[in-house]
């Protein structure tokens, strides 16, 4: 509205691709969810929910529905965001009597303490590099680090559905662009001999780089990536691989060191390793890991962390702890039980839907898990009548994905009971009826 003030013109406001049927959202500790609903008619609703969920509800002072709904849409991979007592009580709870909660200045005046040096040092040895990187903001680490690594001169080849983070990194940089199909090795290969052989536009001359950008897993497709074949196709034109790990590093491979290690690629031959504490671990940031000097170079040169408030001491402490636990620093197995949990309710569930007949993207052992809706007009009705049944789920819609390929987007944690997981699925059948979404079924017979 201030924008438009400003310029006294109306501007058309774009599509929000996260469509939410949500007002506003709560979180009530273990895997629930307050949702306060803005459905019109809230007697229907109070009628509607009391037959179906019992005690599932509860009205506000001004009579307004709030809803308890399992939560299948935050990405608590490993359960670490509201796992009171395995890393928040012991050490969390503890910091926050003896740290402050700001540092109040960037990394390179007074905003480095030990805690952040801990982290980097911890994430650099999890993930096989000599040094990392942390910035206060997993966005903030690709929006600012690809256009330090990178300049006019140089070509970034990504893939096509890479993260907005990405993208926005990649066209700040002032380097040229390239995309490539979707996970596809031959087609990056394709793009990577043209830009060997023809160089640069107008002048011909060669590349001073090229950088291949790739996700671990990706978010809206639940896929993991390529990635043997995107390395061995990037050793052979001598291009750099960046490799986002934002839903992989924690959620991914035996011990949890995210997409090399589930697909036997040596961390070596990945240049950069990039990921977000947001996820598996339940905290905030992001970093990079690398060779030693690489690391100094962004240390010094990388806006986004040479003038940003550096990150909170007490989540730095979260971190810490989420990763002791994954490592069995704790002396318990409570990292490997998870790590465990998480592969079998995300198989479990994954196979539940398939078996439904629900066309389901993704692979298995990936938590993400996309529904297929595709007409857009049951995106408010499928996110609808989850909220009656107490499922809160994430809806996508244009621009984020193409129009007729709408969904719903599933994430499931470790934290999942089996019986939470049977509810959601005995919900999930009905609405699938209601909204005529088998459609593997009716394709294959
Ligand atoms: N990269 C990818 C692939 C992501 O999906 C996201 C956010 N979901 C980010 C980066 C940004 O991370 P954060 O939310 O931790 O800022």
């Amino acid at each position: 509205h201030r924008i438009q003030d400003c310029f006294n013109r109306p501007i058309a406001s774009r599509p929000s691709a996260i469509i939410s049927v949500l007002e506003r959202v709560s979180f009530d500790g273990n895997k629930t969810m307050s949702v306060l609903g803005k459905l019109s008619n809230l007697e229907d609703e109070k009628i509607a929910l009391s037959y179906q969920m019992g005690q599932h509800y509860d009205t506000t002072p001004d009579g307004r529905v709030v809803r308890k709904c399992l939560n299948l849409g935050s990405y608590n991979y490993l359960g670490f965001a509201d796992d009171w007592d395995v890393t928040c009580r012991k050490d969390v709870m503890g910091s926050l009597d003896n740290l402050p909660s700001s540092v109040g200045s960037s990394r390179l005046e007074f905003g480095t303490t030990t805690l952040h040096r801990r982290v980097e040092t911890i994430v650099a040895s999890f993930v096989g590099k000599e040094d990392a990187l942390v910035l206060n903001m997993g966005f903030n680490t690709n929006a600012t680090i690809i256009p330090t690594l990178t300049a006019r001169g140089d070509l970034i080849v990504s893939d096509e559905l890479n993260h907005t983070s990405i993208v926005n990194g990649a066209r700040a940089s002032g380097a040229a662009i390239r995309t490539f199909r979707h996970n596809d090795a031959s087609n990056l290969e394709f793009i990577l001999r043209e830009a060997i052989v023809y160089g640069q536009p107008r002048t011909r001359r060669p590349w001073n780089r090229i950088l291949v950008v790739v996700e671990g897993i990706y978010s809206m497709e639940g896929e993991y990536c390529n990635l043997r074949n995107v390395v061995t196709v990037c050793k052979k034109y001598g291009a750099y691989v960046y490799l986002d790990e934002a839903h992989s590093i924690g959620a991914m491979g035996p011990t949890g060191r995210g997409c090399c290690e589930y697909t036997g690629v040596d961390p070596a031959d990945v240049d950069i390793l990039m990921g977000t504490f947001t996820k598996s671990f339940g905290g905030m940031g992001g970093y990079v890991a690398a060779d030693r000097r690489i690391i100094a170079e962004l240390r010094r040169e990388c806006a986004g962390s040479a003038y940003h408030n550096s990150l909170s001491p007490v989540v730095c402490q979260q971190i810490i702890s989420s990763f002791q636990v994954i490592m069995g620093k704790d002396g318990t197995l409570i990292g490997s039980q998870k790590l465990n949990a998480l592969r079998d309710n995300s198989n479990y569930f994954r196979m539940r839907l398939t078996d439904m007949g629900l066309h389901v993207l993704g692979n298995y052992d990936s938590p993400i898990m996309p529904v297929m809706l595709y007409n857009p007009t049951k995106i408010a009705a499928f996110s609808r009548e989850c909220l009656k049944r107490g499922l809160a789920v994430v809806v996508v819609g244009f621009p984020a994905v193409p129009i007729l390929m709408s969904r719903a987007r599933f994430c499931i944690s470790a934290g999942h009971t089996r019986e939470e997981l049977d509810r959601a699925l005995k919900e999930l059948d009905e609405v699938a009826d209601l909204l005529k979404l088998r459609y593997a079924r009716s394709t294959f017979g």
